[in-house]
């Protein structure tokens, strides 16, 4: 194992509350298309035209159309080696909660119970007019899907572009960002805020930031980790195990 993954390591087991921020980079592994890496959905679509609430009111069949290159549906994916060892390091009590941006699901797939979903999940579709809410894989078909009691247009419980994030979510992201003392920050290329501003909030209050990424999104961080997540956060879970094992002999 490399000093730097020691290094990682010690700092987790010594300051205790990590915290983890995850981006589309960490579901990856698990076939879902990240955003703005190579290759990625924006690549292909203008996310203002298919990701914008605005849009999305004059005509939600354009988000609709798209939502099969994105994720096919719920129940299509699996937790990758990256979402199990986040969940195995919650089990550990080294981390403390998951801050997550992504919308699919996987780290409470994986196991993680304390699961942060800033942006919303696909589970739950809301109709827009009669606020009824159905949960995947329980959907009605359609593009756009209509809502069975009342006709109106289906929407996932998603942030779009131009929408707010739920308050309860955001305030508690910012709380744990605040108490934390290593932020793990994994898979963004932190161009969405208000949650690309989390590092930055943790850093302020003198957290050690520690990125997993195959491409440095932030310039100064304490460690980097240049590898991809579901390589580099089992290789973290065994080396905390290793140095923990030591501490305890
Ligand atoms: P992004 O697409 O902007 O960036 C992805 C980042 O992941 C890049 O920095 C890339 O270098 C990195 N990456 C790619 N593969 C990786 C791997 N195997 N291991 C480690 N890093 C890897 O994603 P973002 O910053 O999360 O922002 C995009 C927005 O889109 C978020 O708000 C999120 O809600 C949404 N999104 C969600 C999903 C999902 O739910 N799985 C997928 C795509 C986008």
């Amino acid at each position: 194992m490399d000093t730097l993954y020691e290094d990682v390591a010690k700092l987790m087991i010594e300051r205790k509350r990590c915290v983890a921020l995850t981006g589309a980079g960490v579901s990856a592994e698990s076939g879902i298309s990240t955003f703005r890496s190579r290759g990625g959905l924006w690549e292909k679509y203008d996310p203002a035209v298919y990701a914008s609430i605005e849009v999305f009111r004059r005509d939600p069949s354009k988000y609709w159309s798209i939502r099969g290159d994105f994720i096919r549906d719920y129940d299509s994916y699996q937790p990758n080696n990256a979402h199990l060892a986040l969940a195995e390091l919650e089990k550990m009590g080294i981390l403390q909660s998951v801050v997550t941006q992504n919308i699919d699901g996987l780290h409470t797939k994986a196991g993680s119970k304390r699961v942060i979903e800033v942006h919303g999940t696909i589970r739950e579709i809301n109709c827009l007019k009669c606020r009824k809410q159905y949960i995947a894989p329980h959907v009605p078909e359609g593009t756009p899907p209509y809502c069975e009691s009342c006709g109106g247009v289906l929407k996932p419980n998603t942030v779009l572009f131009g929408e707010q994030l739920p308050p309860d979510a955001l305030m508690n992201a910012q709380n744990e960002s605040l108490i934390c003392n290593v932020m793990l920050v994994i898979g963004t290329s932190a161009n969405v805020y208000p949650a690309a501003a989390l590092p930055e909030l943790a850093l302020q209050h003198g957290a050690a930031i520690v990125e997993v990424n195959i491409e440095r999104a932030f310039p100064s961080v304490d460690y980097y980790l240049g590898e991809k997540a579901g390589t580099a956060l089992p290789k973290l879970v065994d080396e905390i195990r290793k140095q923990s094992s030591y501490s305890i002999s």
